[in-house]
């Protein structure tokens, strides 16, 4: 009999990507041999370098994953006091700064790319204000240059919360390179995982320094603390992985552009359905493929879309509902109150992300669409 390939008929919002497994092996022969696990090893060097040469980037830091890279880079910072974010975000990003004792102050999103409105920025900054942190969402860019220039002639930092944008490229620099640090997360749901990962993203020789003394524990040296740190070292398997799955990478983009390319062609008929355009100067990587359901036009809403397609055991995202201003934690913020942020609730509303994954079958494909029609 002929091989029939066999199309899952469960299909979640996100698949990991592992490599085959006997090109792991090696690398976890070569860890047993050394017996070293952990603690600045010899693979989480080589994947420092290597990720360093890939996103074309000066200086890199590994981290036991993104939620600890956003902790230590707000510390490397010294950021005090209250930071400028966005509640269209998944809530790490939020939850870092109160980690930090940082009063978090949204601002509302710009509807084109919903990253943070530097229109709006302004007028939300404080004598207390340190920072902005904005977070470029789906892989999109935030609007750099704008962010960039209001923090200089503010006096405030800005730290990018880069977690999706592993391989993605604005003006024929990575986005990841953009702002005075930027985190990125390896989670297994990512475009880039090391199971659980991630890095900051640095300029300077001493930032990198500092930061790793950070992780460390503020070790420099046997018995010398320079600074009360914290234990957010990434480790020797997780390093091997990402060596690994480096070579996959572009692989897996062209896999997923291949599939935006198919919901694109099919859903660009469906009136009331939308999506983001391709935007001047970006490199996609194709994190996420957000679709906005207008009820009005489209007949449905949202969450009866959601539901149908739950039905039918495909499992889409509401990234990113609730907003995280709307989480009951963060709803007593003055800056969290409902109507101040009408374009992020709007949205919240109408956002659905639609199954992706690099070998997402044609056959899942044509049912999600069919169902959509
Ligand atoms: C995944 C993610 C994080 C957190 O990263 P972890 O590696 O899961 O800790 C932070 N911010 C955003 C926007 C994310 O999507």
């Amino acid at each position: 009999m002929k091989d029939e390939k066999k199309i899952n008929t469960t299909v979640f919002v996100t698949k990991p990507f592992l490599p085959p497994l006997e090109e792991y092996i090696p690398y976890l022969q070569k860890i047993w041999e050394s017996n070293i696990l952990t603690n600045n090893g010899p693979y989480h060097q080589q994947l420092e370098k290597e990720l360093c040469a890939f996103l074309n980037v000066p200086y890199i830091s590994l981290f036991a994953n993104g939620t600890l890279a956003l902790l230590t880079a707000l510390q490397a910072l010294k950021i005090t006091g209250e930071v400028i974010t966005t509640p269209f975000s998944f809530v790490a990003t939020t939850h870092s700064l109160w980690w930090n004792n940082i009063k978090p102050v949204f601002v509302d999103i710009e509807p084109e790319r919903m990253t943070l409105d530097p229109t709006k920025i302004e007028a939300a900054i404080t004598p207390k204000t340190t920072a902005i942190l904005p977070v470029h969402v789906y892989g999109y860019p935030c609007m750099v240059e704008e962010i960039d220039e209001i923090a200089k002639r503010r006096g405030l930092k800005v730290l990018y919360d880069a977690a999706h944008t592993f391989g993605a490229n604005y003006k024929g620099k990575s986005l990841a390179s953009y702002g005075d640090l930027s985190i990125l997360s390896f989670h297994a749901t990512k475009v880039f995982n090391t199971f659980e990962g991630g890095a900051i993203v640095c300029h300077t020789a001493e930032m990198k320094h500092h930061i790793d003394n950070l992780k460390n524990f503020g070790f420099r040296g046997e018995t010398v603390i320079e600074e009360p740190g914290i234990n957010a070292k990434m480790n020797e398997v997780q390093a091997a992985m990402g060596l690994l799955q480096l070579k996959y990478v572009p692989k897996l983009i062209e896999g997923r552009q291949s599939v935006v390319q198919q919901y694109k062609d099919a859903l660009r008929s469906i009136e009331g359905i939308s999506f983001l355009d391709d935007m001047d100067k970006v490199e996609y990587n194709y994190a996420y493929f957000p679709v906005f359901i207008d009820s009005n036009i489209y007949g449905r809403t949202r969450d009866e879309v959601y539901i149908k397609l739950k039905e039918n055991n495909i499992f889409a995202r509401r990234y990113f509902y609730p907003l995280i201003s709307q989480f009951p934690v963060y709803q007593g913020l003055e800056s969290a109150q409902a109507g101040k942020m009408p374009v992020a609730e709007s949205i919240a509303e109408k956002v659905l992300c639609l199954p992706i994954y690099p070998d997402l079958e044609k056959e899942n494909i044509a049912r999600i669409v069919g169902i959509l029609k």
